[in-house]
C-alpha cells in the first residue's frame, strides 16, 4: 500500500516521520537511511562524542520509538532511484517502495578537499567521529583545515583531550560568513588562550600523510588532518529524477519540489523565506532541520503551510556558547551591546532600521535570553531603537 516515504533519517527525516504520526496520519510511513545506526543527533559529534570514548550515538527517537509509532524504519538501505512515473523509490537491496507522497531529506556531506590529499578525515557521521576520537590524545597533533563550526568545535574538544591543535583558515578571520568580526575575535582569543594555533589568511598548498604545507612554505606536522571547509547538499537522487535544483533541491515555500508529490526539507534544499522578502535560502541548521521536517510532514498531509521560521544556529566551544538568530546578509547597521553578564551581542539592522539578525557570545547560556527575544523581534519585523539595543540597562523585552 502506498503511503509516505522519507529518504534520509537525519534530524529532518526522523522528525518528519514522527510528525506525520503526531498529525494523526494512520497510513504507512517508511523511513530509510544508508547509515548503519538508528537515527541520531549530529550536534554532539564534535563535542560530547569526542570527549567520551564510550559515547554511543545520541538517538532521535530510537528504533523502539519508531516501531511503537508504526514507522517502518530501515537502516543500511540506500535509495538508488526515484521513479516518478511509477511513484516509487528503488533501493540498493532491490526493495521498491511505492509512495503517495515522498520526502527527500538527504542532508549534506562534507565539501571534499579540492586537491589531492593524503589520508584525511571528515566529520559528518558518528563513525567519522569515532575515527577522529581514536586518533586524539595527549601530544597528538591535530590539524583542522577550515575555521568554521566543525573546525572550532573540534579544536576545543581536542584541547580537552590534550592534543596539540592548529586551525587553518583561508579567510582573514574565523567564521567570516557566520558572525561579525568582534564575535569572531572573542572566539579567536579564547582558542589562542587555550593553546590552539589559529592561522588565518593561510592557504594550504598540499596535504601529505603527516604534514600540511602552506603556500608561504610553512610546514605543519600532523598525526591527523580533518577537513571542515563546508558542506554540499546531497541532490543526486533529485537531479537524476529531473527535479529542479537551485543551491540544493529547489522547493517552494511549502517545501514542494517541481513535482508536487515530492517534498524536500533540511540541508539538501533551498526554499524562499518570506521573512526575508522571499530570498531563497539553504539552511544547515539543527533547529531548521527539525522545524522544516515537521512542516514537510504537515504539508505531505495537505496543510499547505509556508515556511515561516527564523533561522537559528548555535555552537558550543569550551564553556562558551555562540548563538545566531536571523540572517545578517544585507544589514547596513551593526549595533553592539556588552551585557552585564559579560556576553557580547551584535544586532544587524537593515537600512530602514528593521532587525535582520542578532548574534551573541558568552559563557554558559549568557546569550540565550537575549537571542530568544531578538528572534521574536526579528519575526515581528520590528525596527527597535538602536540606542536601546546598545544599552545593557534596557531589557529587550521592552522593545517587543
Ligand atoms: P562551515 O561552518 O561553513 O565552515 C567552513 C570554513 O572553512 C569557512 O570559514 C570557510 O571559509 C573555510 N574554508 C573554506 N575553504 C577553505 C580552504 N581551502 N582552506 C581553509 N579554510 C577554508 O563548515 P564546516 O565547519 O565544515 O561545517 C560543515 C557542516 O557541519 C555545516 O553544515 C555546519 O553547519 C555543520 N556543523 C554545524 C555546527 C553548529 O552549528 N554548531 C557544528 C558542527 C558542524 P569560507 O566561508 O570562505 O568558505
Amino acid at each position: 500500500m502506498a503511503g509516505m516515504v522519507i529518504i534520509g533519517a537525519g534530524e529532518c527525516g526522523a522528525r518528519a516521520a514522527m510528525a506525520l504520526r503526531e498529525a494523526g496520519y494512520k497510513g504507512a510511513v517508511t523511513l530509510l537511511d544508508a547509515e548503519r545506526h538508528d537515527p541520531y543527533e549530529r550536534p554532539p559529534l564534535s563535542k560530547q562524542a569526542m570527549l567520551d570514548k564510550s559515547a554511543a550515538p545520541k538517538g532521535i527517537g530510537g528504533a523502539d520509538r519508531l516501531a511503537e509509532a508504526g514507522i517502518d524504519f530501515s537502516r543500511s538501505r540506500r535509495a538508488e532511484r526515484i521513479d516518478r512515473a511509477a511513484k516509487s523509490v528503488l533501493c540498493d537491496d532491490g526493495a521498491v517502495l511505492p509512495y503517495e507522497r515522498l520526502l527527500i531529506a538527504t542532508g549534506a556531506r562534507p565539501r571534499p578537499w579540492p586537491g589531492g590529499a593524503g589520508d584525511v578525515a571528515y566529520l559528518r557521521t558518528f563513525d567519522d567521529a569515532a575515527r577522529i576520537r581514536a586518533a586524539l590524545g595527549p601530544g597528538k597533533r591535530l590539524v583542522v583545515i577550515g575555521g568554521g563550526f566543525i573546525g572550532l568545535e573540534l579544536a576545543a574538544s581536542a584541547r580537552a583531550l590534550k592534543a596539540d591543535v592548529t586551525v587553518i583558515e583561508a579567510q582573514p578571520r574565523l567564521l567570516s560568513r557566520a558572525v561579525p568580526p568582534e564575535i569572531a575575535a572573542v572566539l579567536e582569543e579564547r582558542h589562542a588562550a587555550e593553546g590552539v594555533e589559529v592561522l588565518t589568511d593561510a592557504q594550504v598548498e598540499s596535504i601529505g600523510d603527516d604534514k600540511v604545507l602552506l603556500a608561504d612554505g610553512t610546514g605543519i606536522s600532523a598525526d591527523l588532518v580533518v577537513i571542515g571547509i563546508g558542506a554540499v547538499p546531497n541532490v543526486e537522487l533529485a537531479a537524476e529524477a529531473g527535479l529542479a535544483l537551485d543551491n540544493g533541491i529547489a522547493v517552494d515555500a511549502t517545501l514542494a519540489t517541481s513535482d508536487a508529490t515530492i517534498l524536500a526539507a533540511g540541508d539538501c534544499c533551498s526554499f524562499p523565506l518570506e521573512l526575508y522578502d522571499g530570498r531563497r535560502v539553504r539552511l544547515e541548521s539543527w533547529r531548521g532541520a527539525q522545524e522544516l521536517g515537521a512542516l514537510a510532514a504537515r504539508n505531505m498531509l495537505g496543510a499547505g503551510e509556508t515556511a515561516a521560521i527564523v533561522p537559528w544556529f548555535w555552537s558550543d566551544q569550551y564553556d562558551m556558547t555562540l548563538q545566531i538568530a536571523g540572517l545578517a546578509e544585507g544589514a547596513e547597521h551593526h549595533v553592539r551591546r556588552l551585557a552585564k553578564n559579560g556576553a557580547l551581542l551584535t544586532f544587524h539592522l537593515a537600512a530602514d532600521g528593521r532587525l535582520l539578525a542578532a548574534s551573541g557570545i558568552g559563557s554558559g547560556n549568557a546569550v540565550a535570553k537575549d537571542i530568544r527575544l531578538s528572534e521574536m523581534l526579528i519575526a515581528r519585523r520590528a525596527a527597535p531603537d538602536p540606542d536601546a539595543l546598545a544599552d545593557p540597562d534596557v531589557n529587550l523585552k521592552k522593545l517587543l
